[in-house]
C-alpha cells in the first residue's frame, strides 16, 4: 500500500495542471499522478483540435480562459518552452442579429482590455473568398443565413496540446510529483472517520471521507484525491455516490489539406493577424475551420446537438458520412475554396459537457473532481488546476494567473456561481 498526501487520478491536461499547482503551492507535499495509458495525454487532450479564446458569454469562463493563455503566453515567450502557440485570432462570421446578442461580451473584452475587429461583408469577401450571401437550391434547403458582419476575438488562436503536456509533465517531474502509468484506478475508496468493522460502512450517520484508491497496482491511500479523469470522470464518481454533472458526448475533426492554390491562398489570408495565416475561423451552423500550418492543412469540425448520444466508447471513430453531408455542405457554400476538398484524415474524441458549459470543481471531505470542460479545456486548463489544487489544500480563494482572485469553490456543483455558457463551439 502507497500513502501521499495527494493523489491525482488522469494525466490529461487537467490532471497535469492540477497536480503542477499543488506541488507549486507545497513543495514539501507527496503528489501522485497516476493514468492508465502508456504516458500522459493519450485522453481526449491528445484529440483536440487545441484552439484558444479569451471570447465567452460567461464572466467565469472569460476570466478563465484569459488567465490560462497568459500563463501559456509566459511559458512560450518567457520561459522560452515553444508551446505552438499562435495568435491567429479567432473570427465569429455572424448575422447582424447574433452581432447585437454579441454586445455584453464584448463590452466584457474592451473592459479586460482585450482587443476585437469588427470586418465588413465586402471585407470578407475579400480577404477569404467568403460568399457572405450563399445562394442557390443546397445553401436554401440548409437555410444557411447570411453574413453581416465578421467580429475578430485578438486574444485567440492555435497552440499544440503535445508540447503543453510535455511542458507541465516535465515541470511536474523536476518539482518531484511521482507518476505511475499504465495504472488504472479501479475504484474510489470512501471509508467512515471513525470504522467500526460492521457491514455497509460508512452508515448514513457516520462522517465519511475519501481515502484514495485502489488501482491496477494496489492501494494507494492519499489525504486528498484529486479525480480528472475527464470525459470518464462519472464512471469513477458515480459509484461512490458523488455527482459531476458532465457527460461525454462524441466530436470529430477532419483534416483537410491545403494542397492547391485557393485553400493556400486561404491558409496564409493576410488582414487578420501579424502572421499572415487565417484566424480560427466559425461559420454558421456551428462549423469551425482551425488553420493548421505545420501540417499545411485545415482542421474542420462541428458540434452537433440534438441526435448526438450522450455515451462514451474507449475508441471513438470518426464518420465519414458527418463530413459529408454534415460539414462539406455547409463549408463549400461559404467559401468556395473548399470545392470538392476531402479530409486525407480524421479523429474523434469527447467532449466532457457540463450543465452550463463551464468546467465543474467540486470538493467533498477528501475528493476534489474536476472535469466538465465542455470542449474547452485546453484553453482554461491552467486556471482550473489552480482552483483543483487550491481546494485540495484546504484554501476558500484560487489565485488565478496575473492575479485575479476567485472563490475556490466558484464552479462546484452546490455552490456554483457562473453564468451559462452560450458559445460553446
Ligand atoms: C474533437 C475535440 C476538439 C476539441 N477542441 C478543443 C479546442 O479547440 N480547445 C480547447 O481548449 N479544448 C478542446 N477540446 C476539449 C479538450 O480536449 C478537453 O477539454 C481537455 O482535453 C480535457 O482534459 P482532461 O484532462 O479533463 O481529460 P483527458 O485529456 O481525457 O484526461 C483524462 C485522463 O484520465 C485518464 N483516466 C480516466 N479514467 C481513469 C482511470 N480509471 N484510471 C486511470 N486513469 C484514468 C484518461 O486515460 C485520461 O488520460 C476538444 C476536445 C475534442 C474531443
Amino acid at each position: 500500500m502507497t500513502r501521499v498526501d495527494v493523489l491525482v487520478v488522469g494525466a490529461g491536461i487537467i490532471g497535469l495542471s492540477s497536480a503542477f499547482h499543488v506541488k507549486r503551492l507545497c513543495p514539501s507535499c507527496r503528489v501522485l499522478l497516476v493514468e492508465k495509458h502508456p504516458g500522459p495525454g493519450h485522453g481526449d487532450t491528445g484529440r483536440s483540435a487545441a484552439a484558444f479564446r479569451a471570447f465567452f458569454t460567461s464572466r467565469t469562463n472569460m476570466a478563465l480562459a484569459a488567465s490560462s493563455i497568459a500563463f501559456y503566453r509566459e511559458v512560450q515567450e518567457r520561459e522560452g518552452f515553444d508551446l505552438g502557440m499562435r495568435f491567429t485570432g479567432y473570427l465569429f462570421l455572424l448575422t447582424e442579429e447574433q452581432h447585437q446578442a454579441l454586445a455584453p461580451v464584448l463590452e466584457e473584452l474592451r473592459r479586460r482590455g482585450l482587443g476585437y475587429r469588427v470586418y465588413s461583408p465586402e471585407e470578407l469577401e475579400e480577404l477569404l473568398g467568403l460568399r457572405t450571401r450563399p445562394g442557390g437550391e443546397e445553401a436554401e434547403l440548409m437555410q444557411l443565413p447570411g453574413i453581416d458582419v465578421g467580429v475578430l476575438a485578438e486574444n485567440a488562436g492555435i497552440i499544440r496540446p503535445e508540447r503543453l503536456v510535455e511542458y507541465y509533465s516535465r515541470r511536474i517531474g523536476e518539482m518531484g510529483v511521482e507518476a505511475l502509468y499504465n495504472t488504472r484506478v479501479e475504484k474510489i475508496l470512501v471509508e467512515p472517520e471513525q470504522p467500526l468493522g460492521v457491514p455497509g460502512e460508512p452508515l448514513p450517520w457516520q462522517k465519511a471521507r475519501v481515502v484514495g484508491a485502489a488501482t491496477s497496482r494496489g492501494e494507494i491511500r492519499a489525504d486528498v484525491t484529486i479525480v480528472a479523469g475527464g470525459a470518464e470522470t462519472p464512471f469513477l464518481l458515480d459509484p461512490v455516490g458523488v455527482d459531476i454533472h458532465a457527460k461525454p458526448k462524441k466530436r470529430q475533426v477532419f483534416v483537410i489539406r491545403a494542397d492547391r492554390p485557393e485553400l493556400r491562398r486561404l491558409l496564409h489570408a493576410e488582414g487578420f493577424n501579424s502572421l499572415g495565416l487565417a484566424p480560427f475561423i466559425l461559420l454558421p451552423k456551428g462549423v469551425y475551420i482551425r488553420p493548421a500550418p505545420e501540417d499545411n492543412a485545415f482542421w474542420v469540425g462541428a458540434s452537433d446537438h440534438l441526435g448526438r448520444p450522450f455515451s462514451w466508447e474507449p475508441d471513438p471513430q470518426p464518420e465519414e458520412h458527418f463530413y459529408e453531408y454534415g460539414i462539406y455542405p455547409v463549408l463549400h457554400n461559404y467559401l468556395p475554396a473548399f470545392e470538392n476538398a476531402r479530409p486525407s484524415s480524421a479523429w474523434a474524441g469527447f467532449y466532457d459537457i457540463s450543465i452550463d458549459g463551464q468546467p465543474v470543481v467540486l470538493s467533498e471531505p477528501g475528493l476534489v473532481a474536476a472535469a466538465g470542460t465542455s470542449g474547452s479545456g485546453i484553453m482554461k486548463a491552467d486556471a482550473v488546476g489552480r482552483i483543483a489544487a487550491s481546494l485540495a489544500l484546504g484554501k476558500k480563494r484560487a489565485a488565478l494567473y496575473g492575479g485575479e482572485e476567485v472563490d475556490a469553490s466558484i464552479l462546484g456543483t452546490r455552490s456554483r456561481r457562473v453564468e451559462e455558457e452560450r458559445l460553446v463551439i
